[in-house]
């Protein structure tokens, strides 16, 4: 929502930020979501149904914190599905794997998709016209229901689970089933998984975890969006363990075309390193979530608007 010269954006329970606003370039509700984009202080932000999906800024955090960890965990990944990430920023990522040769990208809303290319293109480095990548306007559930395709890499970027939205479907056990039948032997599934720690965090740590029989947690703080951001992982084969620093570092020499901003292994072991309290909820369990009762971001009594609960 603007407020005056500020955007004011929602982040978990009842805290919100104000982020300093220079310019509106694109404002239009789409047939799925509000799509904004603005110029603030610190660069280009795109935002959807009032929360910041990418800000300039940072937004190399927290891609670069859901790709490469996945990568460095299969051997020769060559295809990889993302669903959702029409911003164009997880197909950046993927694109400077060398071993990658293909990228299907299932964004439901063809207007995110043209908005990026047309606001985007520097900060998603035109990822979205690269011959590589295939790009698919459509539900990612629906389209990963019918393809007999597989894939070494599986990623769901898609919008919060928020009341009513379009990607409360992607959050469930009957949809982490059909994700792990899409995926190649020896393939890796990542999501992003909310605010880390948050309740709707570790139902989805869960969920994943019922379904491939182990997962594993990861997180970096992304300041956009205002939070400790959650990242859960999984195989194919249900065995998951990190990496170590040293095998990370010779991994980007390696394999990465650019050496990535933020990831290193010293920051890769960050990613993966689980506070107590978190860990005492992660080990606790919590409810899985089935297709008949999708995630739902509470609403926030104080303020009206949805929230994430922590
Ligand atoms: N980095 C982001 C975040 O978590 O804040 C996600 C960014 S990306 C722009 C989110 C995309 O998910 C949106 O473009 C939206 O259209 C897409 N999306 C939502 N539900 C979807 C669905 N069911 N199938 C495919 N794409 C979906």
């Amino acid at each position: 929502m603007i407020a005056g010269s500020y955007y004011l954006t929602p982040t978990s329970d009842n805290f919100f930020q104000l982020i300093p606003l220079k310019k509106i370039l694109y404002s239009k509700e789409s047939k799925y979501q509000k799509i904004e984009v603005v110029e603030t202080n610190k660069g280009i932000a795109l935002i959807l149904d009032g929360l910041v999906q990418i800000h300039e800024d940072d937004e190399y955090i927290y891609h670069e914190s859901l790709i490469h960890p996945t990568l460095v965990s299969v051997d020769h990944p060559r295809s990889a599905l993302i669903v959702g990430g029409g911003d164009g920023c997880a197909a950046r990522e993927l694109l400077k794997d060398v071993d990658i040769k293909e990228i299907t990208l299932v964004d439901l809303d063809k207007d995110v998709i043209e908005v990026s290319k047309k606001f985007l293109k520097k900060i998603n480095e035109g990822s979205l016209e690269n011959k590589k990548v295939k790009v698919v306007v459509g539900d990612g559930r629906k389209f990963l229901e019918k393809t007999r395709n597989k894939y070494d890499i599986i990623v769901i970027d898609a919008t919060d689970p928020i009341p009513s939205g379009p990607s409360l479907l992607l959050y469930s056990r009957q949809f982490y089933e059909i994700v792990k039948s899409k995926l190649e032997d020896g393939g890796a599934f990542v999501t992003q998984a909310t605010v880390f720690g948050s309740n709707q965090y570790t139902r989805i740590y869960s969920t994943v975890k019922k379904v491939f029989g182990s997962a594993i947690c990861s997180h970096s703080f992304v300041k956009s969006f205002g939070d400790d951001w959650g990242f859960v992982m999984a195989t194919k084969s249900g065995k998951i363990e990190t990496r170590e620093k040293d095998e990370v570092e010779l991994w980007i020499k390696s394999k990465l075309r650019k050496t990535p901003k933020y990831l290193n292994g010293e920051t890769y072991a960050a990613n993966f390193s689980i506070p107590n309290e978190v860990r005492k909820k992660i080990e606790k369990g919590s409810k899985i979530i089935e297709d008949s009762e999708a995630l739902r971001a509470k609403t926030s009594e104080a303020s009206g608007v949805w929230a994430f609960e922590k």
